[in-house]
């Protein structure tokens, strides 16, 4: 064979096989485009040519065009051009990020934080960190991709709970703990796709009987419950959490990932973690806007606590059970389902992503509604009476 025919033969099979993959993803209503947004201020957002309210942004406090933040990442470009340069341990490692670490630490009240380029890439690093061969991890069957990436790269033994499920966590525990050396517990403090709250308190005492690590991803809480401060503040307390992992890229407004623990844990995460060593440090630009979107965070609990009671007032006039955080699902089972609900609030003129498998567990499809600071009242009082003349309003929320 010629070597022009060889690599047709190869392309037309490569081909083929995402042909084929594609169909398939079509045929369940699970394939997914890319539609071009334009964000503007507050939440509004511009799709297809069409002027719309958008309810699934998760920049909660509206900070990704705060004039503050807009000031410190031009003042950072400014200052230290535009790239990192290297990995946070060669060159990458600009002034700004010892300020932004020292406000993480302060916020969730650790001695110490380390930011990563993304919560995806903390949560691949950390986990592998601190878990091993012969290691456990006991998560909740909902926990974000990331978490069960990070947990697999870890070669550790792997087990699932129920969701939010105390008792199944227990039995887990009570059967695995003996026959593993350390034991990871991991968690949403916010579930991204239910926007209820983990039981932290519970979970906290489960960790100490059984000698495990308690460790939150805390995306959805940081800058929205706990007066800003995230889901350990909201349990006032009443939850020991010694690994606090979160993103900046929601409410606060930029981009990044990071871990608050003990100095000992950030310094051990700071020698191994792959996702931290291996990888460009983020544009200074970015940790000054971060900077600037946790200032306003930690002066401002008033701002933090609007996403919620927007939530609420959606809630009430769905005759839904009450937002626990600023997130708010629909489950419609059906993808195809979703996605038209989805047009229809689209033509309506809201914007509203259906939310489909592998995201959500199958027959889960959903359209999630997230409330932000900005939102208007009359906007929201306008989306419930649309759902409910779709005949929306008396669907099952998630399980
Ligand atoms: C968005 C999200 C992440 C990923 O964070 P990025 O900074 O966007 O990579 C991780 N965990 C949860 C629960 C999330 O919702």
């Amino acid at each position: 064979m010629d070597k022009t025919s060889s690599q047709s033969i190869l392309a037309q099979s490569l081909e083929g096989f995402a042909r084929e993959k594609l169909d398939d993803l079509e045929t369940r209503s699970l394939r997914r485009w890319l539609a071009e947004t334009d964000r503007g201020e507050g939440t509004t957002a511009v799709r297809r040519g069409k002027d719309l309210i958008s309810f699934c942004c998760n920049d909660y406090l509206s900070l990704s065009h705060h004039p503050e933040l807009r000031r410190a990442a031009i003042d950072a470009i400014d200052r230290y051009g535009v790239g990192a340069g290297a990995s946070r341990l060669v060159t990458g490692n600009h002034p700004l990020y010892e300020e932004l670490e020292a406000r993480l630490a302060r916020l969730k009240g650790t001695e110490a934080a380390c930011v990563f380029g993304s919560g995806y890439l903390a949560n691949t690093g950390i986990i592998p960190s601190l878990m091993g061969t012969g290691d456990l991890i006991v998560l909740d069957e909902l926990s974000h991709a990331c978490m069960h990436a990070g947990s697999r790269l870890s070669r550790a033994t792997i087990a699932t709970f129920a969701h939010n499920d105390t008792g199944d966590c227990r039995r887990i525990l009570e059967a695995e703990r003996g026959k593993h050396r350390r034991c990871l517990l991991l968690t949403e403090g916010v579930f991204s796709m239910d926007g209820d709250l983990a039981p932290l308190p519970e979970l906290s005492d489960l960790a100490r009987e059984f000698d495990a690590w308690l460790m939150t991803d805390d995306a959805h809480g940081l800058g929205v419950i706990g007066g800003g401060r995230g889901s350990r503040a909201h349990w006032q307390g009443r939850a020991e959490v010694p690994l606090q992992m979160g993103t900046l890229s929601k409410a606060v407004g930029a981009y990044g990932g990071y871990l608050c623990a003990s100095q000992p844990v950030i310094d051990l995460i700071r020698n191994r973690a792959r996702s931290f060593i291996y990888t460009t440090g983020l544009p200074p630009a970015v940790v000054a806007a971060a900077s600037a979107g946790l200032d306003i965070i930690e002066h401002d609990p008033g701002l933090a606590a609007l996403p919620v009671k927007k939530a609420r007032l959606f809630t009430s006039l769905m005759n839904l059970p009450q937002a626990e955080s600023c997130i708010v699902p629909l489950v419609l089972g059906d993808a195809e389902k979703a996605l038209a609900a989805s047009e229809a609030l689209f033509e309506a003129g809201f914007l509203v992503t259906a939310i489909r498998p592998p995201t959500v567990p199958d027959d889960t499809a959903r359209l999630r509604f997230t409330f932000c600071a900005g939102h208007d009242d009359v906007d929201i009082e306008r989306l419930a009476s649309c759902l409910r003349g779709q005949g929306l309003e008396r669907v099952e929320t998630a399980p």
